[in-house]
């Protein structure tokens, strides 16, 4: 069995928001190449998670299934297609002030990796676990996200790194003003991005992306209360203000 502690500059919770979204998987677990499919009840107990690993050329599809889960506080998975066979992963979260205590203890329960003694077993599960990849890409803005995930779906393995706690650079959103309202924080039209062939690529409709239009792209309220608009209809632009 091998055991890894480290502690992360966020909370529980939002370190649980990572583990809840399944296809954030290839982001944290080495060796996840790609991801294919999620269950819609993931985290919950049963759900799996369809990935392929290895790198291009040599990928193996596989699934991880949740066997265990105490959401907020820890997660157990049974990992097949882990680099020796079939290992059970037990994660745990530690709240230790505003951060928290990660935990991760594997062990092989099948394939060869039951076959090796435990010693060697944890010697092996070390140097899956040595950084090597095939790309590291800085910054999690539009740019590096895509540019990501195009590496990772041609099979490379891809370490995405970001300095601050959310991705999304200069196209994030946010929920500041009230929690139920999501607003930009930068950036807000997107028409190229909506013809990107880059962008198309990711088909990330698949996962829930939605396309929607502004009445009005945009506006700026003026001292009399009246509004200067920039409206698709020209005769509203320039009747505005
Ligand atoms: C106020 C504003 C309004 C805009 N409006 C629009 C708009 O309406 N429509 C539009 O198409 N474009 C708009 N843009 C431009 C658009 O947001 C940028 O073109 C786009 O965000 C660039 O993407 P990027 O990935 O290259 O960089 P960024 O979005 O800037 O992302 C870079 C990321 O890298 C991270 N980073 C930087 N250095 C490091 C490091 N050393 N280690 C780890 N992480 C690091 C940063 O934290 C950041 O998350 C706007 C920009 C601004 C600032």
């Amino acid at each position: 069995m091998t055991a890894t502690t480290r502690t992360v500059h966020a909370t529980p919770e939002q370190v649980w928001e990572v583990l809840a979204d399944g296809w954030l998987y290839p982001l944290w677990v080495v060796g996840a190449s790609r991801m294919r499919e999620v269950d819609d009840s993931w985290p919950a107990v049963g759900a799996k998670l369809h990935h392929s690993v290895g790198a291009w050329p040599l990928l193996l599809d596989d699934d991880t299934e949740v066997t265990d889960v105490t959401p907020g506080m820890s997660l157990t998975l049974r990992a097949r297609a882990w680099p020796m066979g079939e290992a059970a992963v037990h994660l745990r979260l530690t709240a230790v002030g505003t951060e928290t205590e990660v935990s991760i203890e594997e062990d092989a329960v099948s394939g060869p990796g039951v076959l090796a003694p435990r010693p060697l077993r944890g010697a092996e599960s070390d140097r899956d676990h040595g950084m090597t990849w095939d790309a590291v890409v800085v910054g999690a803005g539009p740019n590096g996200l895509v540019a990501a995930n195009h590496l990772a779906d041609a099979g490379w393995t891809v370490l995405l790194v970001e300095a601050q706690p959310d991705v999304g650079g200069a196209v994030r959103s946010d929920r500041e003003v009230h929690p139920e309202f999501v607003h930009d924080t930068f950036s807000s039209f997107y028409p190229l991005a909506a013809v990107s062939p880059a962008i198309l690529g990711l088909d990330l409709e698949r996962h829930g992306l939605v396309w929607r239009r502004a009445p009005a792209p945009l506006g700026h309220p003026l001292p009399d209360g009246d509004w200067a608009l920039l409206h698709p209809d020209r005769d509203r632009t320039a009747a505005s203000g």
